[in-house]
């Protein structure tokens, strides 16, 4: 075995170069052999230079550690060494297997990559860390699922020309926040390009695809760092506001609003992910409260409502051509989380 150092070790199992019997016949019944979150290493023909993925840091999104068992399976030689780090292994056992974010009583593993920690996610974010500092990649991605339907995603603490070649892998939407909130995409700070990919739902078979051929081209470029002349064209977003419903309010998801809730968006309203909304297009209706039950954040701010959104005859329209993204139509999600998330119809940010 390589050295590892003992606090390490105890965090994490290391698999290297695992064979097909090893990785059992599908994803899940790798996953029932996995006990710890796991370090995968696979060896490339340039040994000189590593790249990194993380994924499963959320444990019921699944895209990526079934594009990772596949591409294993297949034994494939990597241009260069890959790394792999299997984050979320506990709440993904949890039966039934894939369901659970995190641990029942336990933290977001995506938010615990800063000073202290703390408890078990923070031990396995901080070993994590040690990993990628030991292994020196030239670059890391994180693969996710959302949680509701719609298309896939980058986001980034940085946006130049290697993070946007590493978005190129896998979409054309480029997502650039300045908020900091201890996910391992803020890695970007140690100077090594770190972008991290939304396939797209974690129910939906063309994520699964996107994160399997992405990773393919991630493992067999000689160079991932510059923009390809071939590549798609990246769509950059900058600081999106979040849009969040009052803890008491209520929501329903209706063709007409029934006068009980106070918002009502149509059901379908996930087919506006990242199309542009202009100020003549209802989004959906306001009941009686008004517009006080929702509120606009951006960088831990509440912002002036009245510049994102107008009300007119009952019904909510943009105060300026938007584009809305990661609109749920879960009314948890949309409690507990966010309604969507919103920029100018340009890409820059409303405020
Ligand atoms: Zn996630």
């Amino acid at each position: 075995m390589d050295t590892v150092t003992l606090s390490n070790s105890n965090v994490f199992d290391y698999l290297n170069h695992p064979s097909p019997q090893t990785l059992g016949r599908s994803p899940l019944e790798w996953l029932e052999k996995l006990h710890k979150p796991t370090v995968v290493r696979v060896a490339g023909r340039d040994r000189s230079r590593t790249r990194a993925m993380a994924t499963l840091l959320h444990g019921n999104e699944p895209s990526g550690l079934f594009a990772l068992h596949r591409w294993l399976f297949e034994q494939h030689t990597p241009e260069v060494n890959m790394l792999f780090l299997l984050g979320g292994i506990y709440p993904a056992k949890i039966p039934p297997a894939l369901s659970l974010r995190q641990l029942p009583e336990g933290r977001d593993l995506n938010r615990c990559f800063k000073e202290p920690f703390a408890g078990e996610e923070g031990a396995i974010a901080e070993a994590m860390l040690e990993e990628l500092r030991k292994a020196e990649p030239e670059c890391l991605l994180d693969i996710h699922n959302t949680s509701g339907t719609g298309p896939s995603f980058a986001v980034t603490i940085t946006n130049d020309a290697a993070h946007q070649a590493l978005t190129s892998l896998y979409t054309d939407r480029l997502i650039m926040t300045d908020l900091r909130l201890g996910a391992l995409m803020e890695y970007s700070e140690q100077e090594v390009p770190t972008v991290t990919i939304e396939c797209g739902g974690s129910q939906d078979e063309q994520a699964h695809q996107l994160a399997y051929e992405g990773l393919v081209r991630y493992a067999s470029r000689p160079d991932v760092l510059s923009l390809q002349k071939a590549d798609w064209d990246v769509a950059v977003l900058r600081n999106p506001i979040r849009v969040e419903l009052a803890p008491e309010a209520s929501i329903e998801y209706r063709l007409e609003p029934s006068g009980q809730a106070d918002i009502t968006l149509p059901p379908d309203i996930e087919h506006r992910n990242f199309g542009v909304v202009s100020p003549d297009e209802p989004l959906g209706w306001i009941g009686k409260r008004g517009l006080g039950v929702l509120s606009a954040i951006s960088h831990n701010r509440t912002e002036n409502m009245e510049r994102v959104f107008r009300i007119k005859d009952g019904k909510i329209y943009p105060a300026q051509a938007i584009k809305a993204f990661m609109i749920t139509t879960n009314p948890i999600i949309a409690k507990s989380d966010c309604l969507f998330y919103a920029v100018k119809a340009t890409g820059d940010p409303i405020f």
